[in-house]
Formats: C-alpha cells, structure tokens, sequence
C-alpha cells in the first residue's frame, strides 16, 4: 500500500511558515525587505499587541499589477532571481520567493498594492491561504500588507509566543536593524495607536544612529578606519569600553543584509580584547561589502545567516578593522591634552604639581561634611620642567587614595590608578614579548616542581612560549620540570604556585588562539597583582609619569580587563549639572 502522498498547498506552505515566521517579529522583517526590495523610500509599519492582532506595513515602492498580486502568493513565486547563476549574484533581500504565502497561510491577509502609472489598484483578501476576494483598489502607489490574526489557525504555535512586551521588543530591534541598514529610507513605527519612532530619511548613518538611538551613544562611537583587501569594513563602533550584556546592540551587515554571524562575533571579541569586560558584548554598527559570490545567503531559512568562502579572511579583515579603529581613538583622545591650554584653570602653565608636605600628592576635596576643607585659596602650586611628551594636564589630587583627579583643556579628568597602571604594564610587557621576549632574571634556587601527567604534558608542548615570556623552565625528568629563571616582574611570585597557575590560566585560554595570545591572556591576569593598588600612595613625580605612560599607551581608556582607565567629564557636562546652561 502506497503511503506517501503530496501535501496540499497550503499545509505546505503552513509547513514552510514554520521555518520562515517564527513569531510576529518575522513577519516585520520579511514585509519591511520587501518593501526595501520594492525601492520604497518611507515604509510605515503598524502593529497591535505584539503583533499577534496587527501587523501592517505600508510603502510608496514600485507597487504590482493584478497579476504579479495574485502570484506572489504563490510558493516559489519571486522577482528577484530567475536561475541559479542568480543565486550567487543575489543583490536584493529576498529571493527565496516563500515569505508571502507563508505568511498567508497562517494569518487573515490583506494585500493591496497599486503601480505608480497605473489607473487603479488590487486588493487581495486572503484567510488561512486561501484567496477569498480579489478587487480593485489600493489608493496611493505602493502597497500595504495587513497580517491580522497571526496563526490563528496553528493554535500550537501561537502558545509559543511570548508576552506581548517580548514580541513588541522583537518587532523593535527588527526594525532598528533594518533602519540601521538602510539609512536613505524613512521609517516609522506605530505600537497600540501610539508612535514609538518616526525616522526621515537621511544622508548618512551616523544621522541614523543619532536618531535612532540617541546623541549619547553616538559620541562614545568611533567610525570604523577603512582597512585594504577583499572585504571592506566600514560603520561605527564602540569606543574600548563601551559594551553591552548581550548582542542587542551589535548590528552586523554583509552586503546590506542584517545577519548573526559567529564567524564575525567571534572576530569582534577578538578585536576588542583587552578592551572589554568578560562577558559583555561590543556595541557595532558594522558593515562588510565583499563580492557576492564569496558570500552564501541561503543557508538560512529566515535568511539571518550567512556562510562565507573564506571565512578565516572575514575575520582578519573585521579583527584589523577594529584594531585600527580602537588604537586610532587614541590620537584623537591625545588631542584633547594637547588642546592649547585656554581653558585651564590659572595658573595656566601646562603642568604643574601641587606642592604638598613630603612630596605626597593628597586630595584637596572635602573628605566629608563635617570636615569641609575648602579654603578658599588654591593650593600653591609650582612649576616644574616642561616635559618631554606634549601632554598638557594638570593634575589637582588623588581622591580616596585611588582616583587621580586632573584637568584638561576639555575638563575634569578621573584616573583610576590602579587600572591605568595595570594597562602600562600589559602594553609593556606585550611590546617586550613579541619584540624579544621577556627577559628573565636567574633565580638563586631553582626550584623543581613535578606535575601531573596531563599538566607535564601540556607543558612540554608550550615550553617554547613560556621561555619567550620570560619563564626559564626546562625538563627535569619524568613529569618533572625545573625553573630556573623569571621575569623581573614576577620576582617576588613562589615559582611553583606561579607554573601551576600559568598553567591554569593559559589551559583554559582559548583553543584557536596564537602561543603570543597566550602569552597575552597571562600577562592581563598577572599585571593585576603588580600593579599599584589602591591606597598605594603615589608620589607626585609618579602620579606625573603614569599618567603620560598611559597617554602614550594603544588603548589608554580600559585596564587588559576592559574596565575603563579613566573618565572625563567635559566643562559642558558639568555646565549642564549647574545649571548654567539647559
Ligand atoms: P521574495 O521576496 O523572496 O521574492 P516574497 O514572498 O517575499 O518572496 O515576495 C514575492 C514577490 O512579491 C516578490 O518577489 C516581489 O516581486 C513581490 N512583492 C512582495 N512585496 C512587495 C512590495 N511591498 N512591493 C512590491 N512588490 C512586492
Ligand atoms: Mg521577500
């Protein structure tokens, strides 16, 4: 007895909707890159509780006739590729042909569109996937879709959609995405009656950004420094720092399509190391051209996905990219204490050091209420040497024994000192390493450790890195090593506590990375136990020099462990918390 049989249309298409419209937020998508496909300069989209009663999305595209209006609700009807050869060319962001008669089949839909020439348009009602009135209208040129009712009849798929709060984010960051993508095209968003964004279109996405998220985050924004080859990166990202706890805000296009790409993600957190915090996230608006036959869009039903050729390239190209992006915030930060010293306050000689007893630099802040130690005079100040790198800063007192007060041409700069010290040291110590390796300081004793089998074994692989970081260690026998020498700054470490904890540290390094890039991961870890500490008390000339090593630092503004380095709070910012200025 035969079994197998052909599934009606519209369980097949209800099939294929299972793949392509996940919860109301898919259907956002597919609409709006129709749109976006169909050349629309303003794409309005309407939706009601989450989605799940109203979705509407209105363009002034190209429109279609009767005809196309009836076809697109066909499976495997589409505009946009012919053959095969197109696949590999495809330069628009549909091409599967499945979006609208999925979306049909599990919804009540209403298509009307209309032609720019054309004397009237079509309206096409639709319910479950079956066409149920076909007629003339459609007002304006374009075309709006209204998906009511989302899965209606698939009552099993409906329960697994979320709260209504959930869904409305969903449809929201969808949205941003596509408006990030294409900055030349209008959007507006309208939730239960009440507008949540109305985007103009604008020349240029930085004027996106600004408008879709705001002047804030914009100034903490680098744009991305073009870099040569195959793939060009371009796009702004997070200044070293700037982070988030998830993905939300790490917007990636390849070719204008908005994708999550492990490939890229793995290759941003490799950018960014150093210069983030574990477990956070960059915060990117990144874009990569590369020729579309290097790129795969169809390994993803919902198209979210995308496989390159040359995926080890993708990464070198978005790794540099960042890099370059990161240490060229620098010079522009340098500025800011190379800046005439209009604004200092007088004296206003570049540098100069308070003069307090024993040399020490002492916060001149009130240390509480009681205690109000404002005098009315400031310190007495002296001058000393101009010094050899242009920085111009002056340095006011450490408050808490930890926090380097100072000032700049642009205001008030905060310096954790303990952090900053902690960078110099890392850069320092990375320079040395790859240069020549570290050089190490012959121990009075060796000391033989013996090990387990599998850390012995461990060992023996990496020995050749661990001597390039300064660590004299070789074979003693059967599972047993012997150290002989260490790098200075590690003198003071117990040598068999320092290889069992290299060893944990650098196992539990990632797999894929370099033997420097272990080497670096260690040096991040160890530098935090050498670095000045808090209520470690500095003296002047020392605060002086930390603060000019790390201005000359790669990434200046965060400690190995992405923590920030220092603060500035602009004359501006403060004007506007005195009320000086709205
Ligand atoms: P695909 O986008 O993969 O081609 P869809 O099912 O999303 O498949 O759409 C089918 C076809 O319907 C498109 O190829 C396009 O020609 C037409 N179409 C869909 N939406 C619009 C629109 N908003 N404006 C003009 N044409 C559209
Ligand atoms: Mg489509």
């Amino acid at each position: 007895m035969s079994r197998v049989r052909l599934l009606p249309d519209t369980l097949a298409s209800q099939v294929a909707a299972g793949e392509v419209i996940e919860r109301p937020a898919s259907v956002v998508k597919e609409l709006v890159e129709n749109s976006i496909d169909a050349a629309a300069h303003s794409i309005e989209v309407m939706i009601r509780r989450g989605g799940t009663s109203l979705i509407c999305v209105t363009d002034d595209g190209i429109g279609m006739d009767r005809d196309d209006a009836l076809l697109c609700l066909e499976r495997h009807a589409t505009s946009k590729i012919r053959t095969a050869a197109d696949l590999t060319t495809v330069g628009t962001l549909g091409f599967r042909g499945e979006a609208l008669p999925s979306i049909a089949s599990v919804s009540r839909f209403r298509l009307t569109t209309r032609e720019k020439d054309a004397m009237a348009g079509t309206e096409v009602l639709v319910s479950g996937g079956k066409v149920e009135t076909v007629r003339d209208g459609g007002e304006a040129p374009g075309t709006q879709i209204e998906v009511r009712s989302l899965f209606y009849n698939l009552p099993a798929r409906r329960k697994f959609l979320r709260s209504e709060n959930t869904e409305t984010r969903q449809i929201e960051h969808q949205l941003s995405l596509q408006a990030i993508g294409h900055p030349g095209i209008a959007f507006s968003l309208v939730r239960d009656g009440r507008l949540v964004f109305q985007l103009p279109a604008s020349r240029a996405l930085r004027d996106r950004i600004r408008d879709l998220m705001g002047n804030d985050l914009l100034a903490r924004l680098l744009e991305v420094k073009p870099v040569q080859g195959k793939v060009q990166v371009s796009g702004f990202i997070g200044q070293a720092g700037v982070s988030r706890a998830s993905r939300a805000q790490q917007f990636v296009f390849v070719n204008g399509r908005a994708v999550e790409s492990p490939v890229i993600g793995s290759a941003l957190h490799e950018g960014y190391r150093t210069a983030l915090m574990k477990g956070q996230f960059p915060v990117t608006f990144l874009f990569l051209a590369l020729d579309p036959a290097e790129v795969d869009v169809n390994v993803h039903p919902a198209k979210r996905e995308v496989r390159f050729r040359d995926p080890a390239g993708v990464r070198e190209a978005v790794i540099a990219a960042v890099r370059q992006t990161l240490e060229s915030d620098r010079d522009s930060w340098q500025e800011q204490f190379r800046a005439p010293a209009v604004n200092l306050s007088s004296p206003v000689e570049p540098v100069t050091r308070s003069l307090v007893p024993n040399d020490e630099i002492q916060a001149h802040l009130p240390v509480d209420a009681s205690t109000p130690a404002v005098t009315g005079r400031p310190p007495e100040v002296e001058k000393i040497d101009p010094p050899e790198t242009p920085h111009r800063f002056r340095i006011l007192g450490i408050l808490n024994k930890l926090y380097v007060l100072m000032e700049n041409a642009d205001g008030l700069v905060l310096v954790d000192q303990h952090a900053a010290h902690e960078r110099i040291l890392f850069e320092e110590l990375q320079r040395r390493m790859e240069e020549k390796g570290v050089p190490s300081q012959r121990l009075l004793l060796p000391q033989v450790v013996e090990l387990a089998p599998r850390d012995a074994e461990w060992m023996e692989r990496n020995l050749g890195t661990l001597q390039k970081m300064g660590l004299g260690v070789e074979e003693f026998g059967r599972y047993t090593f012997k150290l002989e020498s260490l790098p200075p700054f590690l003198s003071g470490a117990d040598p068999s506590r320092l290889l069992y904890d290299v060893i944990d540290n650098l196992k539990s390094a990632s797999q894929s990375a370099s033997p420097m890039r272990l080497g670096e991961e260690m040096i991040a870890k160890t530098v935090c136990r050498h670095a000045v500490k808090a209520n470690d008390q500095l003296r002047a000339p020392e605060v002086e020099k930390l603060i000019r090593d790390l201005l000359e630092c790669e990434l200046p503004y965060c400690c190995p462990h992405g923590r920030p380095t220092m603060i500035q709070i602009s004359l501006g910012e403060l004007e506007k918390k005195f009320g000086r200025k709205v």
